[in-house]
């Protein structure tokens, strides 16, 4: 089992790790700070040094039977293993993803309190977000408003917070039934929930910034109506 670091810390920018294994062309290590694709988020990437001085770039972390594989270039070959290596994240990226990735939850919270509409989906990249959800309707007037909204949540300097219950707890806990926790695996038995102060609280197990305020400028970049409830709109930071 891989330590995930990042549940705890997502501003771990590099780390010491032990190869533990090398499974299909990928490396296992015994811990992570490298966030792994999934949750609508892309995969970090990044650079491993061996203490020998071998570099490989890490191209991208992923998880497959409950293992999280991390894809390296060159390929690794089996003396890799039981080696420590340096791991150092590509901050830039890593950093972007995390703004939008606490945007889309403070958007998420603020449909909810003020228009009573539930997210359906979301994607994140680095250069542009997507949050999809059911609304009546969402003219240029109420996207401007969703706007000016979050730029107040920006400036409220809402502090987001992480902790672990249990999961008979978390399914009796109204906001994250909202937020679907009963579709996390049974095999989850302590569910991470990320807290935005005052603006919204799910499970979740993605990387955010500390505080509302290092989501900057938010930017629609277009909305779409694709149908009576389901509304679409692309955003980034700035
Ligand atoms: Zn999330």
């Amino acid at each position: 089992m891989t330590e995930l670091l990042f549940l705890k810390d997502s501003y771990i920018k590099d780390f010491e790790a032990i190869i533990i294994n090398i499974e299909e062309d990928c490396i296992i290590l015994d811990k992570t700070a490298f966030s792994y694709r999934g949750g609508g988020l892309q995969s970090d990437e990044g650079v491993l040094e061996t203490s020998s001085g071998q570099k490989y770039s890490m191209i991208e972390a992923f998880s497959k039977s409950g293992k999280i594989l991390h894809k390296i270039s060159p390929e690794p070959d089996s003396s890799l293993a039981g080696q420590k290596v340096n791991c150092k994240i590509n901050w830039v990226k890593r950093y972007r993803q995390m703004r939008m990735h606490t945007a889309l939850h403070a958007i998420s919270g603020l449909l909810h309190k003020k228009y009573g509409s539930t997210v359906t989906g979301g994607n994140i990249t680095p250069e542009k977000s997507r949050v999809d959800f059911e609304i009546d309707h969402l003219r240029q007037e109420r996207v401007q408003e969703i706007i000016e909204e979050m730029k107040i949540i920006v400036k409220g300097d809402h502090k987001i917070s992480t902790s672990f219950m249990e999961r008979d707890e978390a399914l009796k806990d109204p906001e994250l039934i909202r937020t679907k926790v009963n579709l996390i695996p049974p095999s989850v038995k302590k569910i991470r929930v990320v807290d935005i102060e005052d603006v919204d609280r799910q499970a979740d197990g993605g990387v955010h910034v500390s505080s509302t305020k290092e989501i900057g400028t938010i930017i629609p970049i277009k909305s779409e109506n694709r149908g009576k409830n389901n509304k679409r709109l692309y955003f980034t930071v700035e």
